[in-house]
């Protein structure tokens, strides 16, 4: 079974790790969010290829849900003793090595396809990894500051100011001029199963939708497409979902983000148990919907997240033969 992913960064890579405890035998692609990228002391930082590659690869965090495991931060310290910042985004020493290879790989010519699939070497994730594209798109959100309007990339919005303003707009800059990375639309097309992990709908699967040609591919692929809700008993159930959201007009339910997907992209849609009352609402809208419990409680071990991944396989099977 070829099985084909659309992930952000922590939801998407803990549903991994149950997909493959799931499918063992199942050869999956993940197409990764590249629009959360940033360039910090000269270096290309991809936060959620990293996150997928290490929490894959066995070198997360467990606790943060990002960076890595046994992390030290003697060069963000010493860079903060020249003054040189930003001082609000966590880099750690051993983080900061698969940087530097990045930027090096990126120097010497190489697209971040290949760079990633070299990263990939060593960490070994099991999947196929590409990133969305390998041309350069950043997510900015515009947001009013004493007044006025400004637009910030992403990382700052999230995570200097914590989401705490109202964010007006989300855009990928350079979306619309972006080719999909060598092999995204070739995965695509090849797909037994495509599915959406409880990743950010706006600021990750949204941001992968947006490279052109992407949804398309989907929406033609002609094979089940089913999602699971980031968004459980009407909250993300971590982080800041519900600003962006609110910045594309959609509440912040189980039952607005499927109909945000749109029945044109999606055929089939998990939501928590306690989210059970909106099954109804959900299949009228013409997508077939299953109330299963959602939350990732485990993972280190990922057998929640592998009874969810089943879950998704067998929505996807009657999707099938219906
Ligand atoms: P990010 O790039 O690190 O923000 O990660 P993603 O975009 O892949 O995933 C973020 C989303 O995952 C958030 O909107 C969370 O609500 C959702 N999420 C995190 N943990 C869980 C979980 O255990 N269950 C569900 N259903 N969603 C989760
Ligand atoms: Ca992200």
């Amino acid at each position: 079974m070829r099985i084909v992913v659309l992930a952000g960064g922590i939801g998407g890579a803990r549903f991994l790790r149950g997909l493959k405890l799931a499918a063992p035998d199942a050869d999956i692609t993940v197409i990764g969010n590249t629009g959360d990228d940033i360039h910090l002391f000269g270096l290309k930082v991809c936060p959620d290829l990293d996150t997928v590659m290490y929490t894959l690869g066995g070198g997360i965090n467990e606790e943060q849900g990002w960076g890595r495991t046994g992390e030290s931060f003697t060069v963000k310290e010493e860079l903060a003793a020249y003054g040189v910042g930003p001082e609000w985004f966590g880099l750690g020493d051993r983080d900061f090595a698969t940087h530097i290879v990045r930027t090096q790989m990126l120097a010497a010519g190489f697209p971040l396809s290949a760079v990633t699939e070299a990263l990939c070497e060593r960490w070994k994730p099991g999947v196929r990894l590409l990133p969305m594209s390998d041309d350069r798109v950043e997510t900015h959100v515009a947001v009013d500051i004493d007044g006025e309007r400004k637009a910030v990339h992403f990382q700052e919005y999230w995570v200097k100011l914590r989401a705490s303003v109202d964010a007006q707009a989300v855009v990928p800059v350079g979306a619309e001029q972006a080719k999909p990375a060598p092999g995204v639309l070739e995965a695509i097309a090849a797909a037994d199963v495509i599915l959406f992990p409880p990743s950010n709908p706006v600021v990750s699967v949204g941001t992968i939708l947006s490279v052109p040609g992407i949804r398309e591919a989907i929406a033609e692929a002609g094979v089940p497409v089913v999602g699971l809700s980031p968004i459980v008993g009407d909250a993300p159930v971590r982080g800041m979902a519900d600003k962006v959201l609110a910045a594309v007009g959609v509440e912040s339910s189980a039952a607005a983000v499927a109909e945000h997907y749109g029945s044109g992209l999606l055929d089939g849609w998990l939501v928590d148990t306690v989210d059970a009352g909106v099954v109804e609402r959900v299949e009228s809208a013409g997508i077939r919907c299953r109330a299963v419990p959602l939350m990732m409680t485990d993972p280190e071990v990922g057998t929640a997240a592998a009874d969810m991944a089943r879950a998704a396989l067998q929505l996807a099977e009657e999707v099938r033969t219906a």
